[in-house]
């Protein structure tokens, strides 16, 4: 009786049960095997790239089940709050695939039924949970002071004893309460903890869907489960939200799994029915020869707004985010280069438990392979709109000519080997400059990358006498035979066995009067075809950039 006038004490205006809620958000129907997930970030406006990698996880599950994935945001921890953070989630969100069916829509808005969906909006929820507990003799509201805790603390660790709040050292867990009545009356502050009814004899053994069994000693801690701000903690949070939205499977970031025992037991307590749990590894990288996690502080490339800067087309990131994932995505891609990859399957018990490898060279790999498979016009659109805001010089000279640059961006693509020229938005102009009069004639003669083994004046000797012989007029076989009478007029071989039997006659092969030419015209030794630039370049500029040459 007295737990009672307790419960009414500290929660007066709470007049819902718990079985009002557990009876107000029934179970979805939803097909068998279908799974909830969701993504329940703390709305402190940095996107990890961490959280776009669980998230992935969480999503791929619940659509390739036909389930439900929904958006709760975490913001209990109130002082960590930065504005417009919800919208950058939604955005971040978008930008990597990922569209919620349910939950947080804006910064004030959601929707589906098992919400609100924004923890500070929920707050009656927990208190209902947390009065029915305290009448029952199951939580307590503790008085103990922040020095109070600090001695005990100190004094535990001296004597070699566990720290915390717990049996008997957990001050008020048994306090009669009348006396706790008296003192909440004298305005004495207070927070409410759970009353453990763990035994450090006993384990709390489980499964992890990533990890595996997983075994630990039952939790014996009093954990806090409402602040003293009045909002309930991670924990507490967790289980009343996942159990009433329905969630079936928990994705979450490893740090979560060494608090899984505190979460199972206030399950039992409340007598609800744990979800299932997928760990999610941290994600590392390898920095002076070991393995670390990727610091926030330290690496630029845990912030999701990186890949943008870069331009890293967001499918890049997704695809290398799904062979972290599974490593056997990769495999997959290989045999089905041109699906989907909504189409792959991801599969929990296949991910790395130790931890998710992240390497920037790896990710570039696959970005040059996914970009290789882009049409021009894909590439033409992406890029566009990467240059309109990160290189506006770019933009203006891609969109100056359109047709002119779907052009250029389609040499040696939509072909059975496309080349794999770009990665990541940033490093298309070096790749693309000299299609442009405006960048290639403000290049100096130091830019100028000469064919192996040839000199300036050799260059320029194959440019005055092809330039004679050029005619734009032709196809490219026309256009090779041509090369190849320069090139003998010139003492090039054309014939490459006869020139490995006597070097020592020929000044080289003819694909070094074709590097002279490409030289002339990009300053690059490495670029797509020469026919087909030389016919994007037109007539005009091909002679004049033959010119200005020789010239230098
Ligand atoms: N808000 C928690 C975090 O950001 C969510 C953990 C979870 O998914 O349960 O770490």
């Amino acid at each position: 009786m007295s737990f009672e006038k307790l419960a009414e004490l500290i929660f007066p205006n709470i007049d819902k049960t718990p079985e009002y809620y557990l009876e107000k958000f029934k179970k979805r129907e939803l097909k068998e095997g279908a799974k909830v997930t969701r993504y329940a970030p703390s709305p402190t406006g940095f996107q990890h790239i961490g959280g776009v990698f669980s998230s992935l996880v969480s999503e791929r599950l619940a659509h390739q089940s036909e389930g439900v994935f929904y958006l709760r945001i975490e913001d209990t921890d109130q002082k960590r709050e930065v504005s417009g953070a919800i919208d950058d989630t939604l955005k971040t969100m978008h930008t990597f695939g990922m569209d919620f069916d349910e939950g947080i829509t804006g910064e004030t808005t959601e929707k589906g039924e098992y919400g609100p969906y924004k923890q500070s909006e929920r707050a009656d929820i927990y208190r209902a949970f947390v009065k029915d507990l305290i009448k029952k003799g199951l939580a307590y509201p503790c008085f103990m002071t922040a020095e109070e805790l600090n001695e005990l603390r100190e004094k535990q660790i001296a004597e070699k004893l566990t720290p915390g709040c717990y049996g008997e050292f957990a001050k008020y867990r048994d306090l009669n309460p009348a006396e706790a009545i008296k003192k909440i009356e004298a305005g004495d502050e207070y927070i409410i903890r759970l009353k453990s009814p763990g035994d450090e004899n006993k384990r709390t053994v489980t499964k992890d869907l990533v990890k595996g069994e997983v075994s630990f000693p039952e939790n014996i801690q009093d954990v806090v489960i409402i602040k003293g701000d009045g909002l309930p903690t991670y924990h507490f949070a967790h289980v009343i939200d996942d159990s009433l939205m329905g969630t079936t499977h928990v994705t979450r970031g490893e740090e979560w799994l060494a608090s899984l025992p505190i979460h199972l037991q206030l399950f039992r307590v409340l007598g609800l029915k744990a979800p299932k749990y997928a760990h999610m590894p941290s994600v590392m990288k390898v920095d002076g020869g070991s393995k670390r996690k990727l610091s926030k502080r330290k690496d630029p490339e845990s912030a999701v707004s990186y890949y943008r800067e870069q331009g890293y087309p967001s499918v890049s990131v997704i695809e290398y985010l799904l062979n972290i994932i599974n490593s056997a995505f990769e495999d997959w891609r290989a045999a089905n280069p041109k699906t989907d990859y909504h189409e792959y399957k991801v599969e929990l018990n296949k991910m790395s438990k130790s931890g998710a490898l992240f390497d920037l060279v790896k990710l570039h790999d696959v970005s040059k392979d996914v970009i290789s498979k882009m049409s021009a016009v894909e590439v033409y659109d992406l890029y566009s709109a990467w240059a309109k805001e990160y290189d506006e010089d770019m933009f203006k000279l891609i969109s100056a000519d359109e047709e002119f640059s779907k052009n250029l961006f389609n040499i040696d693509r939509e072909i059975a080997k496309p080349r794999k020229d770009f990665g990541k938005w940033s490093e298309v102009k070096e790749k693309i400059f000299f299609f442009f009069d405006e960048l290639f004639y403000e290049e100096t003669v130091e830019n100028v990358e000469l064919p192996k083994n040839m000199d300036l004046a050799e260059a320029k000797r194959i440019i005055e006498a092809y330039a004679k012989a050029y005619d734009f007029n032709t196809d490219n076989i026309k256009w090779f035979d041509d090369l190849k009478e320069v090139a003998v007029e010139l003492g090039y071989a054309t014939d490459r066995k006869k020139f490995k039997a006597n070097p020592e006659e020929f000044k080289g092969m003819v694909s070094d009067v074709a590097g002279a030419v490409r030289t002339a015209l990009t300053h690059r030794t490495n670029t797509p075809d020469l026919y087909t630039i030389m016919q994007i370049l037109g007539e005009k500029k091909v002679r004049e950039r033959f010119n200005k040459f020789l010239s230098l």
